[in-house]
């Protein structure tokens, strides 16, 4: 055995397969998988090993597509051919006209992947799939490339071409201890030996946080029993020359396959189970959990309605496994968070379908620093501190229990709930607000206009339209309030603080005590790593600001590239203060009433800061507008946040204060064209390419100059006016000249002070000039588009000035 490698792999299932294959491909050979018994012994051996290109992200799409497209080649090995049912064609059913809007919607993003869906209507499902009846089903999504593959057959081939490249493969291995140096490389501890390695990864399946214990992480991984059936053959199947398509079905809870001439059916049943919880014992290899039938008995009579041939059919066999959940479906692939040179791939729910993409992904991230696709709905770090596993089982079950059924734009649900609260979330409910969550935290989404008001979701302008303009008229005309929690904040102290922050963002940061500016980190490539607000305080105190979900991403990039001289010092402020949110044309006169000084324009112009008190609770304010109204962030010690609300309240309400919530400030901030990080600002394009050339200083040095000097741009933002008043536009919907996709909605709703239905996006650069024209598709179908000012509301920022 080695004793010394690039990379150490630790499990031997799809996830650690894939990752040292495309460890190889990207070209580091002196790589090593170790596994503690035979590879695929953990949950791939008995995986129904279906294989999707559905994905409700462009990079979930896009990672399928790479997967199918590798396993076909693997299959087609003339040397090693592997047994893969490629493109038999699979169906998502659906009986509600909402889940079709969904579908029709993920066809059009599939389409910017260059992957072609067709939604269809009941009697074109039951044509495509003879065995199923057409009761209460109103039509599908038709996925061309569906199949299934042989699950060992996969592994093997993926390890047969790494270690053709020079990848090495230890069995019956076992890790029992990670030693982490100072210079951040390992020692993996087995019983055959240790091995000193750069980097190691966490593919252990369901053992994953055995792995973690030994380098003191608990991720936020959660296992649930599942289980598939077997039929005997049958005569309908056995007199058929094609295979029947896959089928997914989000109204009765199962899915199915053909398995030779008969059917494997695997079932999603309410009462699930969580497996693991308290320790797995260690002789659980290549092993399966008990038949428990009657579990999913109420399942099965559904099955039966859909398809009444089986209910003559045999059970030949049944499997009974665990299978690894998080909090929000998608995996964790990317780097272990407070970790150094530590990755993991874990939480695989379908991985022998993802687990392709996944390795690819992983392994580009390792090698390059940074994957092709943007991967943030798979990184490790998308999840707060909150994310342990006892919340994750909890999540596990909701998930479980709605596999098929997507979430809809703005749908949260109840698991878990409340997950992360300021002292201030039941007052807030008290006033009627609705929340949503960011990041765990409960944000005020609006405010309900009485206690019976209900939202209910999906992809059409709803009940919420005329509460949100209510709100947006309040905030336009007079004065709001409300609570933006979560929001990241370090303290960069120290001598070599500003300078380092300078070389970290690619414009001109604020020096001076009093000032605020936005600023962009790049990454290596020259794209958007992140979005800060660096605001300068007293005694040379920096306070960065970022967007709630980035607490852990960006802790992680800046204290990566801190110097270690000890001239540089941050302090996480994130738990501790929260901002409430005064915006407004009377904004000004609330906070001159509530706090002692000189509030007025002059004294405390936009894109200022002060310290002071709001009543007598002690306040970073700072004179910054995401709405393009005048608006001032009051951060406040949560300690106090109880006695700055009451002082806001009151002053307020002479001025007709009104609350207002997240989805009154996502309107007004498409009206400005301002950018939401992960949304708008991702990492596959530039700061040019995202429209932010004036935040850019190419005469000054940063961190990925070199790389964006290299770069031509592919991509260009623009700000988009729909003539459609039905429906918004979602994210990763596709805009096309003519039948031809030529760019991808990032964001889009409902400007309520312009009156217009926004979208903004990336397109072909020949096609951003104002007055150019598009077509968006909206609800899945194309709807007119005419590229328009990258600012409509208040292009001068008079108002925000005021
Ligand atoms: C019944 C069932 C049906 C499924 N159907 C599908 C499907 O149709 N399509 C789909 O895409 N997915 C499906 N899945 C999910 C899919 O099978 C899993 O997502 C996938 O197999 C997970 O692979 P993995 O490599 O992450 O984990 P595993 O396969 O569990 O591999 C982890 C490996 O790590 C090894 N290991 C653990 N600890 C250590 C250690 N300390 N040292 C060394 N090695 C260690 C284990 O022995 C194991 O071999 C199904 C799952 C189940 C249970």
């Amino acid at each position: 055995m080695k004793t010394q490698t690039r990379a150490v792999v630790i499990g031997g299932g799809i996830a650690g397969c894939s990752t040292l294959y495309h460890l190889t491909r990207e070209g580091w050979t002196d790589v090593v998988l170790v596994e503690r018994d035979e590879i695929t012994s953990g949950t791939t051996w008995h995986s129904a090993a279906q294989v999707t290109n559905f994905g409700m992200t462009q990079t979930m799409v896009g990672l399928k597509s790479h997967s199918i497209r590798l396993y076909k080649e693997l299959a087609e090995d003339p040397e090693h051919p592997i047994t893969y049912h490629h493109a038999d064609g699979g169906i998502r059913l659906a009986n509600d006209p909402r889940v079709m809007d969904g579908y029709r919607h993920f066809a059009s993003m599939a389409k910017g992947m260059g992957v072609d869906f067709e939604v269809i209507d009941a009697a074109e499902c039951a044509r495509r799939h003879p065995l199923i009846s057409t009761d209460n089903l109103i039509g599908g999504l038709w996925d061309p490339l569906d199949g299934d593959i042989d699950p060992a057959g996969l592994c093997h081939a993926l390890l047969r071409r790494a270690r053709a490249d020079g990848a090495e493969v230890y069995r019956q291995t076992p890790v029992t201890g990670l030693t982490q140096h100072r210079d951040d490389s390992w020692t993996v501890h087995t019983p055959r030996g240790d091995i000193r390695t750069e980097v190691i990864v966490n593919a252990c399946g369901y053992r994953v946080n055995e792995l973690g214990a030994m380098m003191g992480v608990e991720h936020p991984v959660a296992s649930m029993e599942h289980q598939y059936f077997i039929t005997e053959p049958f005569a309908e199947l056995q007199e058929m020359d094609e295979r029947v398509p896959l089928l997914r079905c989000p109204i009765s809870d199962f899915y199915s396959r053909q398995e030779k001439k008969g059917l494997l059916i695997g079932f999603y049943e309410q009462e699930c189970r969580t497996w693991g919880m308290d320790g797995i014992d260690p002789a659980f290899s290549s092993a399966l959990c008990p038949d428990d039938v009657d579990r999913v008995l109420p399942v099965l009579e559904n099955v039966f309605e859909r398809m009444p041939v089986l209910q003559d059919v045999g059970i030949k066999s049944i499997v009974n496994g665990p299978i690894t959940y998080t909090m929000d479906g998608a995996p964790l692939v990317g780097p272990i968070p407070g970790k150094r040179n530590a990755f993991c791939i874990i939480g695989l729910r379908a991985g022998l379908g993802e687990g392709g993409g996944h390795g690819w992904l992983l392994a580009q991230q390792i090698v390059h620093g940074e994957a092709e696709l943007d991967t943030w709905v798979i990184d490790p770090r998308r999840f707060g501190p909150h994310a342990n596993v006892e919340l994750t089982a909890l999540k596990a079950i909701e998930d479980y229990q709605n596999e098929f059924r997507f979430h809809f734009p703005h749908e949260h649900r109840p698991a878990g709930r409340p997950m992360r609260t300021t002292p201030l979330t039941a007052v807030l409910a008290a006033e009627g607000a609705d929340f949503g969550m960011v990041d765990g935290w409960e944000r005020i989404a609006y405010i309900r206009p009485g206690p019976d008001f209900i939202e209910t979701h999906g992809y059409r302008f709803k009940e919420t339209f005329d509460v949100v303009a209510d709100e947006v008229r309040a905030v336009h005309e007079g004065v709001g309030l409300t609570e933006v929690n979560g929001f990241t904040r370090f303290e960069i102290t120290g001598g070599g603080a500003a300078d380092w922050l300078d070389a970290m963002t690619c414009g001109r940061i604020p020096r001076r005590a009093g000032r605020v500016g936005l600023a962009y980190l790049l990454n290596h490539h020259g794209c958007i790593k992140s979005e800060a607000t660096l605001a300068c305080l007293p005694d040379g105190r920096i306070w960065y600001g970022a967007a709630a979900a980035a607490e852990r991403h960006d802790m992680d990039w800046l204290t990566r590239h801190m110097p270690d001289d000890g001239s540089v010092r941050l302090r996480n402020l994130t738990r501790s203060h929260t901002i409430l949110l005064l915006a407004g044309p009377r904004a000004r006169a609330v906070l001159q009433e509530v706090a002692r000084g000189d509030w007025s324009a002059e004294a405390f112009p936009w894109l200022s800061v002060r310290e002071g008190h709001i009543g007598h609770a002690p306040a970073t304010i700072m004179a910054v507008s995401y709405s393009g109204e005048s608006a001032f962030e009051l951060h406040i010690p949560n300690e106090s946040l109880a006695q700055a609300w009451q002082s806001l309240r009151a002053a307020g309400a002479a001025r007709g204060m009104r609350l207002f919530g997240s989805y009154a400030v996502e309107s007004m901030r498409l009206e400005k064209s301002y950018r939401h990080w992960k949304a708008d600002l991702v990492t596959e394009f530039d700061p040019f390419e995202s429209g932010l050339g004036r935040f850019v200083d190419m005469r000054k040095d940063f961190l990925g100059k070199a790389a964006l000097e290299a770069r031509a741009p592919q991509r260009a933002f623009v700000t988009l006016l729909l003539e459609a008043d039905h429906a918004p536009a979602q994210g990763g919907a596709s805009i096309r000249v003519g039948g031809d996709v030529v760019g991808t909605v990032t964001s889009a709703g409902w400007g309520h002070r312009t009156g217009r239905n926004i979208a903004m996006g990336f397109v072909r650069p020949e096609l951003a000039g104002v007055g150019s024209a598009l077509s968006v598709d909206v609800t899945g179908a194309p709807v007119a588009a005419t590229v328009t000012d990258p600012c409509l509301f208040d292009p001068e920022n008079l108002r925000v000035r005021a």
